[in-house]
């Protein structure tokens, strides 16, 4: 396994870690930015102050600090996709990076980026319909 994968989610704003049926694993995150205006803590989505839990379809992300915000559409075309994935053998692995942005792949909405084992198109899929997937919850 390689020795950058995130251990905590706390920085994160997006963890998955599957293996397909054909014995290939991916591992992808996307790390959270640093507040541009202070510079000091990593912007999310605001935190309802009753509950404490993320407001996960807040349409900004805000910084804690300073509570500078930024609409969600603005924000996302920044952050990127950290990939790491292997060949079938599911032990060799390779680095990737792609946008936070879901695009269409084999008819399933995925994050697509280009796997360099085969040459060709992989998409990390928004859902796997697949037993023991840790997305499937
Ligand atoms: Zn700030």
């Amino acid at each position: 396994m390689p020795d950058d994968i995130p251990t905590s989610m706390e920085d994160l704003l997006y963890f998955s870690n599957r293996k397909m049926p054909d014995g290939v694993r991916i591992i992808a995150w996307v790390d959270k930015l640093t507040c541009e205006k202070c510079k000091k803590a990593l912007m999310g989505k605001p935190i309802n102050e009753k509950t404490g839990k993320v407001k996960i379809r807040a349409a900004v992300f805000v910084c804690p600090e300073c509570e500078h915000e930024e609409p969600k559409t603005a924000h996302t075309k920044k952050l990127v996709m950290q990939i790491r994935y292997t060949d079938e053998t599911g032990k060799n692995w390779k680095s990737a990076q792609t946008a936070y942005t879901l695009k269409t792949w084999k008819g399933m909405k995925a994050y697509v980026f280009q796997n360099e084992f085969t040459g060709e198109k992989m998409g990390v899929t928004k859902r796997l319909k697949m037993k023991g997937d840790p997305d499937e919850k």
